[in-house]
């Protein structure tokens, strides 16, 4: 059994909060990019912070049984001609764990034109310590920001459905 790890809402919004006004002194983002699903609800609690717009690209790493794909699947993506070559994106997930997901989503922007690693920014609630698809300096990006670096524990959120079912009990 792998054993889990929960996070309250509370808990979630103070670390979005405090995450937030560290990395706004770093990276400056115009706009926030968050990967849907598990980025939607951060990213909605780092706006009351960073005070930006939220655009979204979703992506799914599992399939509708829960089994992991080989390539993360596109199910919505942006049209990114709208933004000028300035823009810069601060993108927002719930968690780094085998960096699959972020990985292909950083290989796709970059090839979308004017969009460089100088103007991703990207913030995570948690950074799980292990393995990873790619290292830290292969991102190649202006600021990585995990709010809290964690074991490789499952992450239950607030928003998952196991959460009420443990805290119904
Ligand atoms: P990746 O392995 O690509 O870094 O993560 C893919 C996605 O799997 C994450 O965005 C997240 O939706 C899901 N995921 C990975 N680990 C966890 C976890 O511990 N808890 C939850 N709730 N989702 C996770």
């Amino acid at each position: 059994m792998v054993e889990k790890v929960y996070y309250s809402y509370l808990d979630i919004h103070k670390m979005c909060q405090n995450s937030c006004r560290e990395i706004e002194t770093k990276f400056n983002a115009d706009v926030i990019l968050a990967i849907g699903g598990g980025g939607l609800i951060p990213a909605r609690m780092a706006r009351t912070v960073l005070k930006k717009p939220i655009y979204v690209v979703s992506l799914s790493v599992y399939d509708k049984n829960d089994n992991l794909l080989e390539t993360p699947k596109v199910v919505q993506w942006l049209d990114f001609s709208m933004f000028s070559k300035d823009t810069k994106f601060l993108i927002i997930d719930e968690v780094d764990d085998t960096r699959k997901t972020l990985s292909f989503l950083l290989n796709k922007l970059k090839n979308e034109e004017h969009i460089n690693g100088a103007n991703i920014g990207v913030f995570v609630l948690h950074n799980k310590k292990k393995d990873k698809f790619i290292t830290n300096e292969d991102l190649n990006i202006n600021l990585y920001y995990a709010g809290k670096e964690i074991e490789d524990k499952w992450i239950v959120y607030p928003w998952d459905r196991t959460y009420c079912k443990k805290t119904l009990l």
